[in-house]
């Protein structure tokens, strides 16, 4: 086992997905961790919902990052697990999620090979999969939807979007924190070639008690954000998957 030489204890972090939200959308294995964990260090993506359940004798401490005001830098973050591991506590490092995807899982990884502190990496359900699975639809669909795309929005350059290459029929495209982009994702798609009337399912606080679901499209997609006031965390899913009728849509904006 990895230890930190210049300590007699040895701590150990699991970086666990928390999955969308639904307190049943954890793993056995993340929820195993957590009732072991001495200290549970979570984001604000982690629902409440979930942390209701969760044992009030472990520790927790909040790390969470909210529109742009965080209360904690990555890098502090990744000083922090350090530090709990070292006191030779059990780390629970609490994502939303799935940690390995948009999770910036890798810079803490990172921290604690350096420090040789040894870590479990516990997959959850994205977001995507658990918004798909509560609105009744799937992301991938014979003849309509041969792929499916996971896309950040939250780029420092619009540029770097290969939008011609996103642009296609046959695609289900997801994209997460998309909010504040929403108009660019509209522009963009329908300038390279999409129509105006193309599907769009917005999902907001997906799996969760208070889920809104909004279908709309390509041309009325910042509108219809704007209409039903949404907030973070939301999906934006654009494609033919989310055309059809099934789909479980609380609000048509369009
Ligand atoms: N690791 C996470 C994603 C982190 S990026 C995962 O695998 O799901 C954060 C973005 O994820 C949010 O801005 C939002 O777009 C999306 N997101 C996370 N949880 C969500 C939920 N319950 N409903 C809708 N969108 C969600």
């Amino acid at each position: 086992m990895l230890c930190n030489k210049q300590s007699d204890l040895c701590g150990h972090v699991a970086l666990v997905g928390a999955g969308p939200g639904d307190p049943e959308l954890i793993t056995r294995k993340g929820w195993s961790f957590i009732l072991q964990a001495d200290v549970l260090i979570y984001d604000a993506l982690v629902s409440d919902e979930l942390l209701e359940e969760i044992p009030s004798g472990i520790e927790r401490i909040y790390v969470g990052k909210l529109k742009g005001r965080h209360s904690m830098s990555q890098e502090q973050i990744c000083r922090l697990l350090v530090n709990q591991a070292r006191q030779g506590k059990k780390v629970v490092r609490l994502k939303g999620g799935d940690p390995l995807i948009f999770g910036r899982v890798s810079e803490e990884m990172q921290a604690l090979d350096q420090a040789n502190i040894p870590y479990t990496l516990v997959p959850g359900i994205t977001a995507a999969a658990g918004c798909a699975a509560s609105c009744n639809f799937s992301l991938t669909e014979r003849k309509v939807a041969t792929s499916v795309r996971f896309i950040t929005a939250h780029l420092s350059d619009d540029t770097e979007t290969p939008w011609a290459d996103l642009a296609r029929p046959n695609e289900t495209l997801v994209f997460y924190m998309g909010l504040s982009k929403a108009s660019v994702i509209s522009l963009e798609l329908q300038r390279h070639g999409l129509p105006a009337d193309w599907p769009v399912l917005l999902v907001e606080k997906g799996t969760q008690k208070d889920q809104r679901s909004i279908r709309t499209n390509l041309a009325n997609l910042e509108l219809s954000i704007n209409q039903y006031k949404l907030e973070s965390p939301t999906l934006i899913f654009v494609g033919q998957v989310v055309g059809s009728q099934q789909i479980d849509a609380i609000m048509r904006a369009a």
